[in-house]
């Protein structure tokens, strides 16, 4: 595969950005390679400057649901942009998707548009501390909620690729208030309640998507829920990647438990920059200019991102791409694991609608520990196979593979077949 063009730019990137990149994860530094340069997305196709084609289970990282570059949405963010690109002030439109928002998330009275999902879970963890006055937060080892402060404390993917266990730069005192408990581990989360009662919040990814996709156990949902319910924590469910990709609608919903805020972003925005959280109207009048507690955006409502938030959201209640989802994750799991078993390959798969992670390792998947033993070098090698056919998965072993409407028969069968290439290898390697 010829990436020329790709090298120098890469050359000249790794002069202006730290690592070349723009986010840390596109870097490929952990499996070993250097990032193609895209010039275009099609469907579900990338296309390098090089003139290479990848089929993208990347997605935007999940953003982009309807595949790249979609006709119709092309079509209404041109109509929208014609009329400006941002006004700092109100618009109709916000009202709508807001509208759209509260009809799939019934938990949510009220809500504020940001421009990214950090923001959104940033602003979440504010208005639970102000709302509270309490200060402490529960978060779960692995579960990636953006790069706020207190939340970088054992937050997954790209923090477990890069065997960093904190980041750099955050006030030790802060990081204090941020108790780490475990998923699927009902007991771990009593044990820190019983420690501390001045907890505000407990944020959680509903289904983990930020260690590979983890499913939550039956009954440990409900149990967190009744927790909070008890000590007076407010749950905060983070939904930036799973809402509206698992159902029209959130993840919390298949497990009978109510948060009292939830975030969204990537899938609104369509592929543009967008974040929101919402929830009971009293939390969300605590907000200014109403409450005291402060948050603000000057491109927050972008009426760009609304309009193609509008656009994707309508598509997904009037097209439900969710059942073919299903089937096509089904086809595949089926083939990918009886060709692990044909080769001898030690393979695990997690799924559920719309995105799935496969692990190098023969254990259940169930949470950060089990996740963090699987065979990083084996993914590495993996990788760099799939890019070689033509295929693009995450950088990183820890993050999940996304469908979009545009995965169709023929790009499933295409990645069977390339998985068949790619396991012959790697057991040719072992
Ligand atoms: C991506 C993500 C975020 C952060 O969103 P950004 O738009 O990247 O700031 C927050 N929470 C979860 C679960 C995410 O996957």
């Amino acid at each position: 595969m010829n990436r020329k063009e790709s090298d120098q730019l890469y050359k000249k990137a790794t002069q202006l950005f730290p690592g070349g990149v723009n986010s840390p994860v596109r870097a490929f530094l952990s499996v070993s390679d250097r990032p193609f340069f895209v010039k275009k997305g099609k469907g579900a196709y990338l296309f390098d400057v090089d003139g290479n084609q990848y089929l993208d289970y990347v997605a935007s990282w999940g953003a982009i649901i309807l595949g790249h570059a979609y006709e119709g949405l092309i079509n209404e963010i041109s109509i929208a942009i014609e009329n400006g690109t941002s006004y700092g002030t109100c618009h109709p439109y916000e009202i709508e998707l807001a509208g759209l928002i509260i009809e799939a998330f019934p938990p949510v009275q009220m809500l504020r548009f940001t421009s990214s999902g950090t923001e959104a879970t940033m602003s979440a963890i504010r208005v639970a501390r102000g709302f509270s006055k309490k200060k402490g937060i529960i978060k779960f080892r692995g579960c990636y909620h953006g790069h706020v402060d207190s939340l970088l404390v054992k937050a997954g993917s790209g923090m477990a690729t890069y065997g960093i266990p904190d980041s750099g730069g955050i006030v030790e005192e802060l990081a204090r208030y941020t108790f780490i408990a475990d998923f699927n581990d009902i007991d771990s989360v009593y044990r820190v309640v019983r420690n501390n009662k001045d907890i505000a919040c407990m944020i959680i990814e509903p289904v983990m998507g930020n260690m590979g996709v983890i499913l939550p156990e039956k009954d440990f949902l409900q149990g967190l829920y009744e927790i909070c319910k008890k000590e007076e924590i407010l749950l905060i469910c983070d939904e930036v990647i799973t809402g509206f990709r698992v159902t029209y609608g959130g993840a919390y919903a298949f497990y009978g438990i109510e948060p009292d805020i939830i975030c969204l972003g990537k899938i609104i925005g369509g592929g543009f920059p967008i974040g929101v959280f919402g929830g009971k109207r009293e939390i969300m009048e605590q907000i200014a200019p109403l409450g005291t507690v402060y948050q603000a955006g000057t491109l927050s409502g972008n009426p760009v991102a609304v309009r193609a938030g509008i656009y994707v959201l309508k598509y997904l209640r009037e097209n439900s791409p969710y059942a073919l989802f299903d089937k096509r994750a089904e086809i595949l799991k089926k083939h990918i694991l009886s060709l692990a078993e044909k080769y001898s390959i030690p393979y695990t798969i997690n799924s559920i609608t719309g995105m799935f992670t496969g692990f190098f390792s023969k254990k259940e998947i169930r949470n950060y520990l089990s996740a963090s033993e699987i065979d990083r070098a084996m993914y590495q090698r993996f990788f760099k196979y799939m890019l070689e056919e033509g295929i693009f998965f995450a950088p990183s072993p820890f993050e999940a593979s996304f469908f979009t409407i545009s995965h169709g028969e023929k790009e499933i069968t295409r990645t069977i077949e390339a998985y068949e290439k790619v396991f012959a290898k790697l057991n040719r390697d072992s």
